[in-house]
Order: structure tokens, then C-alpha cells, then sequence
């Protein structure tokens, strides 16, 4: 269980039976699916909207992630350039921007309890190979921080610089997921637990085989759309430490609880909790072939150990104390690394965040409920949305090519390390890769 589900409580939702006619049934209780009935009901609170989780609310990666609830997108600027113009570019990040202020409002009206802190985040250099790569980093709402200028937010050893951006908030996850369904329930919208929607080719859904009927269908569960080429499952791995004493969080900094990451090939991620802990996440843990979910993959002892030693890395003094929550989830990938929001006539999907779902599913949400509700807003001509994500290449070659490159992104950081420049490994990589 993640930390964050062992700090929060999970509310009971008013039964109510499915067997009723439906304007919009979303299936998946994540981020997605409870924003996207958010929007809808703002839009037009007469909707009459079901939300079908197959669990519990937040029992994917919504409610087990790494915290941020950043302005990045998936893709980077330069990329982007390529396939949209300039402006299109920067109104996408106009968008991401506002919507971290969105859901800060939207907390803040609705009095929910999540320890939400715009504090800004940190990609720090730890050595010249980084360090020369974030030179060139060219991200809009970056700025660049010098070694002094980082020890001052945090001290991480050996940083020789990092960008910096005020667009990132910390959080406490679960706790956003149970306040957003406990505020949908009070403005009408019924959520079903333990509850699985099958969707069928006709796009209609069925509850144990009895058909719900609905105007509006909504697939919302991004990586648990396994066992097919429109996206892959790729494992995310965190730890937590116990609550440090206050003189180690004065040696450590973070003290504006700034999101904070190393600028290494393999992603990693952390942040400080409002209770003084450190909660820190990284990938690397192997894709199974097929793009099936596994949740051993939850669990690679090695990667949490991994994660440990880094932790340590970054904050020696952290030797002394205890990581004693560990767990993981997996994120949904597309093969060009586009995120997506589709809809035809009477059904709509989304997903494809990359592990940068937190505050995009309310964009993205905010996108669908437009598609869905006929609204013509800014947001439905942004890339993302009716995007066609190329397919991901047959057995055994995806698996192959995502494991390879898994381990091939560890395998520059470790000549980054030893070698102090950028690696060339990744430029090789990059060339093969690229869409
Ligand atoms: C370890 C980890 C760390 C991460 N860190 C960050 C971070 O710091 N910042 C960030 O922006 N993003 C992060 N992400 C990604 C982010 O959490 C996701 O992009 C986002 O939560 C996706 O939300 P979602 O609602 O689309 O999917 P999910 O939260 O996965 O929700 C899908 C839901 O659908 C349900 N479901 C599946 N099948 C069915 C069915 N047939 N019927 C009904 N329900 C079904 C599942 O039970 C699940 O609850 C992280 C992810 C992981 C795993």
C-alpha cells in the first residue's frame, strides 16, 4: 500500500443501482475518470453521470504516485516544434500552467485536506555530464540555478546546478482523489466501487454481463488498458522514509517543500511530505512482454533497494533512518510518448500521461467534458486532443526494445557518471527511438 492511503481514510460511497438510464458512464475511479465527471457536472450539473471503478476509487496509480502536480508534459519543447507551430507550443503551456492554480482553487473551495503546496520543482545536475545537458535544457518556465542558488532550496550532494520552475505543487495524492469523489457524490454523481466495466467493440458497457445503458461512454483507466499496441504499462517504484527529525530537515533544506529530481536518464522524482518524510520514486523496473500489468513489478525488491541508495546518495545523513514504506504502479506509455483525449460519435478515452498525470488528467479532463458537452474552447484544439498515437511494434520486439532501452538509459547514467559529459550512449538511443 502506498503511503499516502495509510495517512488518509476511504470514504463509503451512497449505494445506488446502475440499472438506470445514464447520460455519461465513465469507467475508471482515477484522476481521469473523477475529473472528467467534475468537468461534466460543472458544465452541466443536470447530467445524470456514473463512475464504475473496478476497486476503489484511486486504487491505481492516482492514489500511489509520486505527489507532483507539475505543468510537464511528456514530450519536450524542441520535439513538440517539430509536429505543431510555436504558438501551439506555448499555448499548451499557458494551459498546464493555469491548471495547477485550477486545482489549487478548486482544493482550496472545497476545503480538501491534501497538503497541497505550490513549491516550485528542481532538476539538479550531480555531475558535469548533467550539468552540460540541463545547459541546453530549453523547457519554457525553466530557469537556471547556479551550485549556490540550489544548496540554498536544497541541499543534495554534490549538485553543480539545476533548473528550477514555480510550476509544481506537492501533494498528498489519495487525499486529493477521496476529497474530489466525496465532493462529486455531494453534487449528485454516483460512484460504483468494486465495480468493472467491460467495454465493448460497439462501445457500449456492461456490468457482469448486464449491459448499462448511457448516451456517453468514457474509457478512463490509462495503464490498466493492458494487452494491446496502443499503450504500454511501464513501472514506477517509490519509497518513503520514516518522519525525520527536524535537524536532519535542516540539513536536507526542501524547506518550501519543493518537488526535486536528478537529471539522469532513468527518471527519478521526490518530494517532502508535510510530515517531514522524504517520498521518493524512480523507473527501471523491467516491462513484461505482452503490455500485461504484473504487480510483482510493484514489489522488485531491487529497485526499491536502488532507490534507497540513491536516496542516500543525495542525503548521506540519511543512513541512519528508515525507508519503511515501499510500492509501485504502472504508467501508461503511447509509442510516440503523446499523451491522448479521443472521442467519436458516443464514446470518448484518454491516457497515455507518461507518468505525468497528476495535473494533466484535469486538463485533459477538462478537454474531454468540452467534447462531450459541444463547448468550443481553447482547450479541445490543443495537440493532445484527437491526437492518433502510432501503435507500438508486435512480441517479442516491444518487449526487447523497451527493456533494452530501460536498461540502457541506467547504463548512461553510469557514464555520465564516470566519464563527466553527456552520454552517448542516450544520443545513439534517441536516434533509434525517435518517432
Ligand atoms: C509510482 C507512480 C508515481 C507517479 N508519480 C507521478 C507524479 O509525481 N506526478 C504525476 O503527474 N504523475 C505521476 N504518476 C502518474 C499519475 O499517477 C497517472 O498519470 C494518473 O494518476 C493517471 O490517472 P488515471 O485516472 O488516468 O489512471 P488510474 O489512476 O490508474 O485510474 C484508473 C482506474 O481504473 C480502474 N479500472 C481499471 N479497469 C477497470 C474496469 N474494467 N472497470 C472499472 N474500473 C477499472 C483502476 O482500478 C483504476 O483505479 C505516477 C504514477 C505512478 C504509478
Amino acid at each position: 500500500m502506498s503511503l499516502w492511503w495509510t495517512l488518509v481514510d476511504h470514504p463509503k460511497f451512497k449505494p445506488c443501482e446502475l440499472d438506470q438510464q445514464w447520460d455519461v458512464v465513465i469507467v475508471g475511479g482515477g484522476f481521469s475518470g473523477l475529473w472528467t465527471a467534475h468537468h461534466l457536472n460543472v458544465g452541466n450539473p443536470s447530467l445524470k453521470i456514473a463512475v464504475l471503478e473496478k476497486n476503489q476509487v484511486g486504487t491505481g496509480a492516482s492514489g500511489r504516485n509520486g505527489g507532483w502536480a507539475s505543468a510537464l508534459y511528456p514530450i519536450d519543447d524542441n520535439e513538440l516544434r517539430k509536429k505543431f507551430s510555436a504558438e501551439a507550443v506555448h499555448e499548451l503551456h499557458q494551459h498546464l500552467k493555469k491548471t495547477i492554480d485550477d486545482i489549487s482553487d478548486f482544493i482550496t473551495s472545497e476545503k480538501i485536506d491534501c497538503a497541497f503546496h505550490k513549491g516550485g520543482s528542481l532538476i539538479i545536475a550531480r555531475n558535469q555530464g548533467q550539468f552540460r545537458r540541463l545547459g541546453s535544457h530549453v523547457e519554457e518556465g525553466y530557469v537556471r540555478l547556479d551550485a549556490g542558488e540550489t544548496n540554498k532550496r536544497i541541499r543534495m550532494q554534490g549538485a553543480l546546478g539545476s533548473v528550477y520552475t514555480p510550476n509544481c505543487a506537492a501533494l498528498n495524492p489519495a487525499a486529493l482523489v477521496v476529497g474530489l469523489a466525496n465532493s462529486l457524490q455531494s453534487r449528485g454523481v454516483s460512484i460504483f466501487e468494486n465495480t468493472a466495466g467491460e467495454i465493448a467493440s460497439d462501445n457500449s458497457v456492461s456490468v457482469d454481463g448486464v449491459k448499462v445503458t448511457s448516451d456517453f461512454v468514457v474509457r478512463a483507466i490509462e495503464a490498466y488498458h493492458e494487452g494491446t499496441r496502443d499503450q504500454v504499462p511501464i513501472y514506477s517504484l517509490m519509497i518513503a522514509s520514516e518522519p525525520l527529525p527536524s535537524e536532519v530537515l535542516d540539513d536536507i533544506g526542501i524547506t518550501n517543500r519543493e518537488t526535486f529530481a536528478e537529471a539522469s536518464h532513468l527518471v527519478t522524482y521526490a518530494q517532502r511530505t508535510v510530515d517531514g518524510r522524504l517520498a521518493i520514486g524512480g523507473r527501471g523496473a523491467p516491462y513484461t512482454c505482452g503490455s500485461r500489468r504484473n504487480d510483482a513489478s510493484e514489489h522488485h525488491r531491487r529497485d526499491h533497494e536502488r532507490l534507497r541508495r540513491m536516496a542516500q546518495e543525495w542525503f548521506p545523513v540519511l543512513d541512519k533512518f528508515e525507508f519503511n514504506h515501499s510500492w509501485g504502479g504502472a504508467v501508461g506509455v503511447t509509442r510516440d510518448w503523446a499523451p491522448y483525449v479521443r472521442t467519436t460519435d458516443k464514446y470518448g478515452e484518454m491516457g497515455g500521461y507518461a507518468g505525468d498525470g497528476v495535473a494533466f488528467s484535469f486538463l485533459a479532463a477538462s478537454a474531454m467534458a468540452d467534447l462531450i458537452l459541444g463547448s468550443d474552447s481553447r482547450r479541445i484544439h490543443l495537440p493532445f486532443v484527437q491526437w492518433k498515437n502510432p501503435r507500438w511494434e508486435p512480441e517479442p520486439f516491444r518487449w526487447i526494445g523497451i527493456n533494452g532501452a530501460i536498461r540502457l538509459s541506467g547504463l548512461a547514467d553510469k557514464e555520465e557518471k564516470r566519464t563527466n559529459r553527456p552520454s552517448r550512449i542516450m544520443k545513439i538511443l534517441s536516434l533509434i527511438t525517435r518517432q
